[in-house]
């Protein structure tokens, strides 16, 4: 099989801020592998924060060609190869989606049903990402238009108001909320917004702690609301550890390496009685795509990237009554928008 790529950015319809970060641009990388005259596609999104960038991807997928062999079908043989260099998550995941896109291609199969799952997860939940109280709360009331079923509020403002922003959005919004304080609580912190949080009705709270705070397991035993860890939770090896310190895992391809170790860690999440939420990066529909394949298995989804972005250059994802659901065609079921000539 033959390997392509090329670097692209992605422009954001409105800044994303969260309490390490706005970004306003991400660069991603596309991923085409080809078998015969067929071609598979997937995306790349590496994070700075777990120390991947395209330049590193890319150098990544310069060594994986080799690796790929001759059969597209082989995805535990080639995954076996792929994990033998560290790290790289993100472009191991395009390369996942690449392959499952190629497969379901090759089988004229959309990729859950190759999977044996349901098409149609839980809605997702649209990010309202960090701002002033006042500020989240008109954002807030603006995505209430019928659209979203549900919305999760970015925290970790580090100023004291992060209780005051989900009062703020609850004065103005009915849906159900949850929060996403991404590492930037204390244990004392966390204890003491979560009671104020189940009084406003939020349902869960995503990475209250830095990942691996020993706090963990003791803010487990004392929260009156489930917990659920992102940053913490990254492959399979990671989930037992995470039954500690958490009620759920965040599983996001771009993180676990793709499609086939994301539903390995759904499972063992499933064995420990732990939760399950379906996660992204900022990334277009290719990558929701993928994420959408297997969001029957998840009990809270949030695959909103595309919708994040001022054009979403992968179009072909249908968000229905909330739900982002897998294209009902062979493969990923996406293909890329032809350049408007203006
Ligand atoms: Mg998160």
């Amino acid at each position: 099989m033959d390997l392509a790529y090329r670097r692209e950015n992605l422009r954001l319809a409105a800044p994303f801020t969260i309490s390490r970060e706005t970004t306003v641009e991400e660069e991603v990388l596309w991923v085409e592998i080809r078998h015969d005259d067929v071609s598979g596609f997937g995306e790349a999104t590496p994070q700075a924060h777990y120390k991947e960038s395209v330049d590193s991807a890319a150098a990544f997928l310069d060594q994986a060609e080799g690796l790929l062999g001759h059969d597209p079908f082989a995805l535990e043989a080639i995954g076996r190869r792929l994990a033998e260099i560290p790290g790289e998550m993100a472009a191991k995941a395009a390369i996942d989606a690449a392959l499952y896109d190629l497969c379901g291609k090759l089988t004229d199969l959309p990729v859950y049903r190759l999977l044996g799952l349901d098409r149609a997860g839980p809605p997702t939940s649209w990010t309202v990402w960090l701002g002033s109280p006042e500020d989240m709360a008109r954002r807030a009331d603006i995505a209430d238009d019928g659209r979203f079923r549900r919305l999760k509020l970015k925290l970790g403002g580090r100023d004291g108001l992060d209780v005051e922003r989900v009062r703020a959005v609850r004065s103005v919004t009915e849906l159900p909320l949850m929060v996403d304080v991404n590492e930037y609580w204390t244990l004392d912190e966390a204890v003491d917004a979560i009671v104020e949080l189940e009084g406003l009705g939020v349902e869960y709270v995503e990475q209250p702690l830095l990942a691996g705070d020993p706090d963990g397991p003791g803010l487990k035993r004392r929260s009156r609301l489930p917990i659920y860890v992102d940053e913490d939770c990254h492959t399979l090896a990671d989930v037992a550890a995470c039954a500690e310190r958490a009620h759920g895992v965040n599983i996001k391809l771009a993180k676990s390496g793709g499609i086939r170790e994301a539903v390995r860690m759904a499972i063992a999440a499933r064995a420990l009685g732990l939760g399950v939420m379906l996660g992204c990066m900022v990334e277009s529909g290719l990558a929701i795509s993928a994420g959408a394949q297997i969001a029957s298995l998840c009990d809270h989804v949030d695959l909103d990237g595309n919708l994040l972005l001022a054009e979403d250059p992968w179009p072909g994802v249908p968000f229905d009554e909330g739900v982002q659901l897998p294209p009902d065609a062979a493969g990923l079921g996406v293909h890329e928008a032809v350049p408007d000539p203006r």
